[in-house]
């Protein structure tokens, strides 16, 4: 049997050529994500949420007409996706301020922004993804004046139905990430979430009991990282049938 090409290995997933044209799997890993002060770098089951979570985020997108990537889930770690031409900027929406914004601008961490604020980053891991402006996006040739108004209205919408399901289970987005693709549908370019939707590219508080998930929680307690995980998804009510569920009946009026 041929062994099936690798296209490309990341942090956190590898793709492999696809079983048709146009089409390429995207493996989860359950390695983290470099966070500053994580110790462990491989969290167990990460890999089988993420894919559980994203392909949950990009289903729902799809369903109302955001373009992405996802065509199907293969297995526990695998989805099938549309092979795009990935625009080298992650695309970053704040509703709150954390991260470099409260660093680079002085603003408290936790202060709600008077509009969702859409930045850019330069994906190039050697120049540690510096923030860059339209201005420099268009100058290099990165991406042209339509590709980013597209993808600031791909951003937007993903943020209100990100921060809409959150919050419906008791969880404020603070901030998240995604990255864009191309796609030629005949003559016509297109642009689509690609990459992921999970824990590793947002910041996500806790509504009830006013703690940090993800990414935030696990800078302070690294050892947190898998019960953060699984918490996103208990709550949106994703989680793999191999995970247990506490199994206690519960009585719903
Ligand atoms: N983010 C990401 N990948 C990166 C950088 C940032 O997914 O390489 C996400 C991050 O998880 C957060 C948002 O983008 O939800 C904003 O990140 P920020 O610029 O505040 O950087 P951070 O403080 O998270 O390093």
């Amino acid at each position: 049997m041929a062994r099936r090409k690798k296209i490309f290995e990341g942090k956190a997933k590898i793709l492999y050529e696809g079983p048709e044209p146009g089409t390429f799997v995207q493996y989860f890993k359950d390695d983290a994500t470099p966070v500053n002060a994580l110790k462990k770098d491989v969290v167990e089951g990460k890999g089988v949420l993420n894919n559980r979570l994203s392909e949950f985020f990009m289903t729902g997108l799809n369903a109302i007409g955001v373009p992405t990537h996802f065509i199907r889930r293969i297995n526990m770690r695998e989805q099938l996706i549309r092979a795009a031409e990935i625009i080298p900027i992650e695309v970053v929406v704040r509703n709150y301020a954390a991260g470099s914004i409260s660093t680079r601008l002085g603003i408290p961490e936790g202060t709600a922004l008077p509009r969702p604020i859409v930045e850019f980053y330069f994906k190039d891991d050697k120049l540690d993804d510096p923030l860059v402006s339209e201005e420099h996006i268009i100058a290099f040739g990165w991406a042209g004046q339509q590709d980013l108004d597209d993808m600031v209205a791909l951003a937007l919408r993903v943020n209100d139905f990100m921060s809409g399901v959150m919050l419906g289970v008791g969880i404020r987005l603070a901030d998240f990430k995604i990255e864009v693709g191309r796609v030629w549908e005949g003559d016509f370019q297109r642009l689509i979430v690609a990459d992921e939707i999970s824990p590793d590219s947002c910041r996500l508080w806790d509504l009830r009991v006013d703690e940090h998930l993800e990414r935030d929680q696990i800078r302070r307690d690294p050892a947190a990282m898998p019960d953060a995980y699984t918490e996103v998804a208990r709550r949106l009510g994703v989680l793999p049938s191999n995970v247990t569920h506490a199994t206690k009946p519960t009585l719903i009026n």
